[in-house]
């Protein structure tokens, strides 16, 4: 994790309510080659990434979340060259049935996909022609490394000049004050576009159609508001993330209960997506360990500002413009 003041870009002047952070994935410097400082974010996709022109390239266009990494990094001393998304497309294939010649194939050569089967499988193909789980594993990872890799992997870079860190961080500071002005107001206005995101009901429109309360024993205070930051000092109500920044902006009731109030259901299960996208920064975070320590590239995350670069004062007036 990592945290740095909220600074208004045009005077200089420190927040005294708020601080940002989020959570990166890795800043990689190349020993030998050049002193480059890359972030490099590890994503989840369930739509198009091999075509270069698909909607998921366009939005990282706009996207807020390179900024605000790129912009932590820079108020810590450590001014990014560059920022490279790598985004892993989630399966859509199924396991399958197959037709009889194929179960006797398989049979025969006890292979599928180049892969061994166990006698578990063949014995089960004796009594149905589906896919066990063991054939399903194989026909995957045929299509993930030999197939179409392209279609499941791809990696980009993302580039933000200086200008568009600054315009972001003039954005960060406008939202800090606009958090401000509802906290102090208690006018959080509701969206009602924004109820059903995603084909599914917001959590909180039992509260909100009048139909539940945040005091009913279905809802707990939460200790610490971003869950996505366990290491976070506080209760964390004082912390500008880009996923609080989102929620403000989506539905600013949305943020009161979450962020504000800071509850959540007493049930609350994690989503699917969150523990997938949770166990594909476990995998990568193992892949780039091995990686960082055999390649002559190390990882700056934990790196004091003075070995990389401080925060200067010229780069304190490139916030000033
Ligand atoms: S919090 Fe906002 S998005 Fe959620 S139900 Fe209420 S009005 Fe709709």
């Amino acid at each position: 994790m990592v945290q740095a003041d909220l600074i208004n870009p045009s005077t200089q002047a420190k927040s005294r309510t708020f601080k940002i952070a989020g959570e990166e994935d890795l800043i990689v410097g190349v020993i030998g080659y050049d002193d480059s400082h890359i972030l490099f974010d590890h994503k989840t996709a369930s739509q198009d990434i091999a075509d270069p022109d698909a909607p998921y390239w366009r939005q990282l266009v706009v996207e807020s979340q390179p900024s605000h990494y790129m912009l932590l990094e820079w108020l810590n001393g450590r001014k990014c060259d560059g920022a490279v998304w790598d985004v892993l497309r989630k399966p859509s294939i199924a396991p399958k049935k197959l037709a009889k010649a194929e179960v006797a194939r398989v049979c025969a050569n006890q292979d599928y996909c180049n892969w061994q089967m166990s006698d578990e499988t063949l014995q089960s193909l004796q009594e149905s022609n589906r896919e066990t789980l063991e054939m399903y594993e194989a026909r995957l990872a045929l299509d993930c490394t030999k197939t179409r890799p392209e279609w499941y992997f791809q990696r980009r870079s993302v580039p933000r000049l200086d200008c568009e860190i600054l315009d972001y961080a003039r954005e960060l500071w406008e939202h800090g004050q606009e958090v401000l002005h509802v906290r102090n107001t208690q006018r959080h206005a509701r969206n009602s576009g924004a109820c059903m995101l995603y084909g599914s009901p917001c959590k909180f429109l039992g509260i909100c159609s009048g139909h539940d309360s945040p005091d009913s024993d279905k809802w707990k205070r939460k200790s610490q508001v971003h869950v996505e930051l366990p290491g976070l000092e506080g209760d964390g109500r004082g912390v500008l993330t880009n996923s609080r920044i989102r929620c403000f902006q989506t539905c600013r009731r949305k943020h009161y209960y979450s962020y504000e109030l800071g509850i959540e259901r007493q049930d609350e299960a994690e989503k699917e997506a969150l523990a997938f996208g949770r166990l594909w920064h476990v995998a990568l975070a193992a892949y780039w360990s091995y990686f960082l320590e055999g390649n002559n590239v190390v990882c700056n995350n934990e790196s004091p500002a003075s070995t990389v670069g401080d925060f200067s004062n010229t780069d304190q007036a490139a916030f000033a413009g």
